[in-house]
């Protein structure tokens, strides 16, 4: 259970945009640099609030999917199998980075994703993981996302990876979703679905939902004809862009 996980290969290929920025600017419209949520009372609710935004978005049903937020030296996570619109601040479960937990309630089953990420990736500070229809659709046929639109940067390089297919909630799975992150700030994971990862909240939720995005138009580019690719360079020039504006930086 405490387990360490394998450290986080920096970079990935010359497209990676991996870079220290400071400033984030959230897509939730204000600017400036984020000061990072301190009080846990304040961060519960933000959790909250963004966990009942999961099903209105589309990016989940029911109980699937869970979201967590990184608070001191571990991490706020939704607990296992509860409805969202049930759910209540109190009811998020503070797990630490050995995936320890005092709680009446049990964390999501994957939890130990959500921690190996806060471990491997300092850049992190919410991590949003959803069922959506089209991305797990693409994830089941076990494909990757290419460049074949410029949102892909949103994904932070020229493809969004699809991780093996592993049990949920097992350290292979944790492991399979690490290693399809490397370089990146989402990915599908095969046979199950997608997770994106932000500086904040609302910027992990608007990635997932983008994310969602991408892989509708994607799978619809498929069945119209065959979705023209963009060039390393023309996929370089929006990465650039997204990082001028924040868009995959990590938190200040
Ligand atoms: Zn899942």
């Amino acid at each position: 259970m405490g387990e360490r996980p394998h450290a986080f290969k920096a970079g990935h290929g010359n497209l990676s945009t991996w870079r220290g920025t400071t400033v984030t600017m959230p897509p939730s419209g204000h600017r400036g640099p984020r000061h990072p949520v301190n009080d846990e009372q304040a961060l519960r609710d933000e959790l909250l609030a963004q966990a009942r935004r999961l099903g209105a978005s589309g990016l989940s049903q029911g109980t699937s999917g869970n979201l967590s937020a990184r608070h001191g030296d571990g991490f706020l996570v939704t607990p296992s199998g509860m409805p969202y619109d049930e759910l209540r601040a109190e009811d998020l479960v503070r797990v630490d980075m050995q995936g320890r937990y005092e709680h009446r309630l049990r964390p999501s089953s994957e939890w130990r994703f959500h921690r190996d990420i806060y471990a491997a990736r300092p850049d992190a500070a919410a991590v949003v993981h959803v069922h959506p229809p089209h991305a797990t659709a693409l994830a089941m046929c076990r494909m990757d996302i290419p460049a074949a639109h410029y949102m892909i940067a949103v994904g932070g390089g020229d493809s969004i990876r699809c991780a093996g297919y592993h049990t949920y909630g097992t350290q292979a799975l944790s492991d399979a979703v690490l290693e399809a992150l490397d370089g990146r700030l989402a990915c599908l994971m095969a046979n199950h679905g997608m997770l994106a990862v932000g500086s904040d909240l609302a910027q992990a939720m608007w990635r997932a939902v983008e994310v969602e995005t991408l892989a509708r138009h994607y799978a619809l580019a498929l069945q119209v004809g065959r979705p023209v690719l963009l060039t390393d360079g023309e996929v370089a020039d929006v990465l650039a862009t997204f990082a001028n504006y924040g868009l995959m930086s990590p938190r200040s």
